[in-house]
């Protein structure tokens, strides 16, 4: 069932706010994920009723328990995009209905009741309108959003859940990197797959970051930044890595990304990314890359560069690539010029410092 077609969302506005003063000092260097604004939305749903009780109101701690359906099953999806303040002073969001699409393909996955596109949407309308003191108002900085869902249900027994809770915070964030884009280096795991086919790698769930939280330790321990994994049948081809795609740069200035399979996450920096370049008359290859194919082409020159992309870091150059095999790196394991251009143009599309043809930019304020 998916209802809630329009939600009427009650304002209650928080009557303790942090103080200008001291959010302008949490906005001076907010990291990621460690800062909060002052609100919240929550929608409630349940089975035969539809979604109900959408609010915005005070951020808070949620009571949850013990018993709740997520707690134990994992029944829980979300959804990462960026409100942005513009060059001319407004705010806007990037593709917020391809998150909206994504969330509701992520909830059929995972058994979930889906919100309406409209619904979403409004949700995050509401956050920003009312915590848009909130958006950093530099350069590098956004006011990264969270819409999230899980069962809620008190019941052990499984099955989908009969009950659930839509939330939506929001974190502003400085410049994923202090001091300027940085290559990152990757591990090959030889241990450890993200995805099989027929699985969830598709959905955007909490349960696909859980499983991979022992391969981006052993990236750290074989002094890597970010896990990189290979596909889960063969072993042999790039899937993507932990929460990010990735595209290779060719000889020749096209590009080459593995395909959506079902067992990658379908990006929508990625997305970008592919019509950004088809736009610039550069031919985007989707096909099934090796690692043979990645550590050859890196010795040969046909692979001239290689980068990962997704809403947080945007676009971040690969640099190094470790395996138990040994290491190589993409070309002088710098940050490629073609990397470094498509990344320009799409950040200046999402600040509007350049124009829109494909009208990914959402007006909020
Ligand atoms: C969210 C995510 C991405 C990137 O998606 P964007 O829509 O570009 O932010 C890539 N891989 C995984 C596993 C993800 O969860």
């Amino acid at each position: 069932m998916s209802g809630g077609d329009n939600l009427d969302f009650e304002i209650r506005p928080n009557p303790a706010p942090v103080t200008a003063a001291e959010r302008d000092a949490l906005l001076v260097n907010p990291g990621f994920g460690r800062v909060f604004t002052d609100h919240m939305v929550t929608v409630r749903y349940a089975d035969g009723k539809g979604w109900y009780d959408a609010r915005v109101e005070a951020r808070a701690p949620i009571s949850i328990d013990p018993a709740s359906a997520v707690l134990h099953y994992a029944q829980e999806i979300f959804e990462g995009l960026k409100a942005y303040k513009m060059a001319d002073g407004g705010v806007a969001m990037f593709r917020p209905d391809a998150n909206a699409a994504r969330f509701a393909q992520s909830a059929q996955r995972m058994a979930m009741p889906q919100l309406s596109q409209a619904a979403f949407l409004q949700s995050l309308r509401e956050i920003i309108r009312i915590d848009q003191d909130w958006i950093p108002q530099n350069d590098e900085g956004s006011l990264y959003l969270r819409p999230f869902a899980y069962a809620s249900e008190v019941f052990l027994g499984v099955r989908p859940a009969l009950e659930y809770l839509y939330l939506v915070i929001a974190s502003p964030v400085g410049a994923y990197f202090s001091g300027g884009v940085k290559p990152v280096s990757v591990w090959v795991t030889p241990d450890f797959t993200r995805a099989a086919p027929g699985g969830t790698g598709a959905a955007k769930c909490g349960g696909n970051y859980a499983a991979g939280l022992s391969a981006q330790a052993e990236a750290i321990e074989n002094g890597c930044d970010q896990v990189v994994y290979l596909d889960a049948v063969e072993r042999k081809y790039v899937d993507e890595l932990g929460g990010m795609n990735v595209f290779f740069v060719q000889a020749d200035g096209n590009l080459l990304t593995p395909p959506l399979t079902g067992t990658i996450l379908p990006g929508i920096t990625r997305d970008s990314v592919i019509k950004l370049a088809e736009r610039a008359g550069r031919r985007v290859e989707e096909r099934p890359v090796s690692i043979d194919e990645w550590r050859e082409g890196a010795a040969s020159g046909q692979i001239r560069e290689a980068f990962a992309c997704g809403t947080a870091a945007v676009i971040t150059p690969i640099g190094t690539v470790k395996s138990p095999e040994g290491s190589f790196t993409v070309a002088d394991g710098g940050s490629g010029s073609v990397t470094m251009a498509i990344r320009k143009e799409l950040v200046d599309i999402q600040r509007g410092r350049a124009a829109d043809p494909f009208g990914w930019v959402h007006r909020v304020l």
